[in-house]
């Protein structure tokens, strides 16, 4: 098969699996029993050293970082072994928001920013959040927030609130994005913004209920208020008006990574779905996978997830070679399939477990609560194709056939 794991990734991968095994898996198993995130948290934090022991600590980054120094087409096979536990990203802090905090931070930020923020956060000794999305102004729109930062001598002072911020319970620090140059061109509007969680007008309302989940620490979802929070012009990441560039970059690989964890949760319910069909039998000695209609299930997840699988690692490559901005309508195609291929695989996961499928007992459940999201978080499906109907639709009129 082209786009193969190396053996390298093998070897990788097979560490993983026997870190999961051993003292992942547990540790998942107790969130299936009711304990909540936060009170899983020391078990979780003794586990987290233990990866870094192992050798295995943020395989996403280069080794100058303190990462396993994959290329983005090896990394892509490990993001997809670590999507399969709900857990899995948090024990190699891999999770999502600080990756795109840290490669923010590595790429736009100061020394002295890197001291502060970007070491602890590799270290993995505190947690961050990012602060983007209003409640009063349409998310898919980015350029038109009205959280404000208005410089007052040598502070910023943050006014506005913001929701989804994803993690912001118990994150020592957040990342606004907020509108610093009002009157300037739409793009260059924001900025972005360090604020300390400690940082007096800085507020965490709540905890978003999620289908009926509140969630705690890391598995969370904040509404977040500014109100006269002052923070010192140091704080500025990158340029003054670049918000709109440096989310652009934050979001790049970010979604190949969204991918390709989203491509080991299909894996995993679509083993759990297989499993179900030759075990559950309808009538004695007929199993549920003797039904024609449930084959059906199973041959489309498996033709979808396969072609979703080489469809992220085609795009992973391009990114390798001919680089992001030449493959970002790629990008953009990828994340809306593969959202949809999930939500699919999920549904009929569910489907073939009947109530069960319904229980907290199983990953499926908790999966099909918090993944719908992913057709609206990072570009919702619509905002995706309408950018990818159109520029094929401009290639096409320059003469591309
Ligand atoms: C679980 C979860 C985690 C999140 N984490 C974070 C986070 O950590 N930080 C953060 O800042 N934000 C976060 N978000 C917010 C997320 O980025 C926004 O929800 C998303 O950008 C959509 O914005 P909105 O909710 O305001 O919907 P709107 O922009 O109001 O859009 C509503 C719907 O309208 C449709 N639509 C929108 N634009 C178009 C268009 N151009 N053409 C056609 N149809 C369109 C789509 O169907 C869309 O779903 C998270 C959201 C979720 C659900």
């Amino acid at each position: 098969m082209p786009y193969d794991p190396t053996p390298r990734v093998i070897e990788i991968i097979e560490r993983i699996d026997a870190f999961m095994e051993e003292v992942g898996a547990p540790l998942e198993e107790r969130l299936y029993e009711g304990i909540t995130f936060a009170d899983l948290e020391p078990d979780l934090a003794e586990a987290r050293r233990e990866v870094q022991r192992r050798g295995l600590w943020n395989p996403h980054l280069p080794e100058d970082l303190g990462g396993l120094g994959l290329p983005l087409m090896e990394f892509v096979h490990v993001a997809e072994r670590l999507g399969r536990s709900p857990i899995g990203p948090y024990l190699f802090n891999f999770q999502a928001p600080d990756v795109g905090n840290q490669e923010l931070l590595a790429e736009f930020g100061t020394d002295a920013q890197k001291e502060r923020f970007l070491a602890p956060l590799l270290r993995g000794e505190i947690r961050s959040c990012f602060t983007m999305t209003e409640p009063e102004r349409a998310g898919s729109n980015p350029t038109w927030l009205q959280t404000t930062a208005v410089r007052d001598g040598a502070q910023f002072v943050l006014d506005g609130r913001k929701w989804f911020a994803s993690s912001a319970d118990g994150a020592a620090f957040a990342v606004a994005m907020v509108v610093t140059d009002p009157e300037a061109q739409r793009h260059r509007r924001a900025s972005m913004i360090l604020v300390p969680t400690d940082t007096p007008g800085y507020r965490l309302v709540r905890n978003l209920r999620v289908m009926g989940d509140e969630g705690s620490g890391w598995m969370s979802h904040g509404e977040v208020v500014y109100e006269d929070c002052r923070v010192p012009v140091e704080n500025l990441l990158g340029p003054q008006g670049a918000g709109f560039a440096l989310a652009q970059a934050r979001l790049g690989p970010g979604r190949i990574h969204h991918c390709m964890r989203w491509i080991g949760i299909c894996e995993r319910a679509f083993e759990m779905m297989v499993e179900r069909l030759v075990t559950r039998e309808i009538a004695p000695g007929e199993s549920l996978g003797t039904k024609q209609i449930l084959r059906g299930y199973v041959a489309e997840c498996r033709a979808n997830i396969d072609a979703a699988r080489l469809y992220v690692l085609d795009t992973a490559h391009k990114v390798d070679t001919v680089g992001a901005k030449a493959a970002r309508v790629q990008v953009s195609a990828i994340k809306f399939f593969v959202a949809n291929v999930l939500d699919d695989v999920l549904d009929k996961a569910l489907q073939v477990h009947g109530g069960a499928g319904m229980l907290d007992d199983l990953p499926i459940a908790f999966w099909y609560r918090h993944e719908r999201a992913a057709r609206i978080y990072d570009g919702a499906d619509e905002v995706h194709k309408s950018y990818v109907g159109r520029k094929v639709l401009e290639a096409w009129a320059k003469g591309a056939r």
